[in-house]
C-alpha cells in the first residue's frame, strides 16, 4: 500500500499528519510514535508505540484523531477517553460524530462492533475469558441477553465473528 494517502483531494502523509496533530491538539506532548497503513483494524499499540490506520472510506483525520487520543488516555472508549476527545474538539479537532458515536453506548455498526471486541482482545485484563466479554459487551450493545445468550440466530452468528475477531486481539496483545 502506498505510503501516501489521500486526503480531500491532497496527497497527506499520516506520519506527517501525526506530528501536525501533536503539535496543534496535544502541545507536543504526545510520544514519537510510527503510523503505519493497514488493511486490519485500526489500532494504537502504545507499547510499542505504533498506530496502525485502516482508510477503508473512512477520514483519515478522524481515524488517526481517535487513535491519538487513545495514546494520550489509553484504552477504552471511557470517560477518560470521552473528556480528552471533548477537549479536541473544543480546540477544533473533527471529532463531534465520533463523540456522539461512543458517547451513547450505542456502536452505530457491525464493522465498530467488531472492532470493539477486537479492543477488548487487545485491551481487557489477560484473566478475563471470552464469556466475560461476551456477556459484557453483548449485553452493553444488545446482542445479547444479561447472561450472555444471543438474543436471535443472526446475532449468534454475527457473535462468531466477534469471538475470532476478540482472539485475534487477544494474539496481537499477548503473541
Ligand atoms: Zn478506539
Amino acid at each position: 500500500m502506498s505510503e501516501l494517502i489521500s486526503n480531500r483531494g491532497e496527497c497527506k502523509d499520516p506520519q506527517n499528519m501525526f506530528a501536525e496533530y501533536n503539535q496543534l491538539y496535544f502541545g507536543g506532548r504526545l510520544p514519537q510514535y510510527k503510523v503505519l497503513l493497514t488493511i486490519d483494524h485500526s489500532r494504537c499499540e502504545r507499547r510499542k508505540r505504533r498506530i496502525y490506520i485502516n482508510p477503508d472510506g473512512e477520514d483519515v483525520s478522524v481515524i488517526l484523531l481517535h487513535e491519538m487520543v487513545h495514546a494520550a488516555v489509553g484504552s477504552g472508549h471511557g470517560k477518560k477517553w470521552l473528556d480528552e476527545v471533548r477537549r479536541l474538539i473544543e480546540l477544533g479537532a473533527p471529532l463531534q460524530e465520533e463523540l456522539q458515536r461512543y458517547s451513547t453506548g450505542i456502536v452505530a455498526t457491525s464493522k465498530h462492533l467488531l472492532d470493539e471486541f477486537f479492543d477488548a482482545g487487545m485491551d481487557a485484563p489477560p484473566d478475563w475469558t471470552w464469556p466475560e466479554i461476551r456477556r459484557y459487551l453483548g449485553y452493553r450493545s444488545g446482542i445479547t441477553d444479561k447472561h450472555g445468550s444471543a438474543r436471535s440466530r443472526r446475532l449468534s452468528r454475527f457473535l462468531r465473528r466477534a469471538r475470532s475477531e476478540f482472539s485475534r486481539g487477544r494474539a496481537f496483545a499477548h503473541p
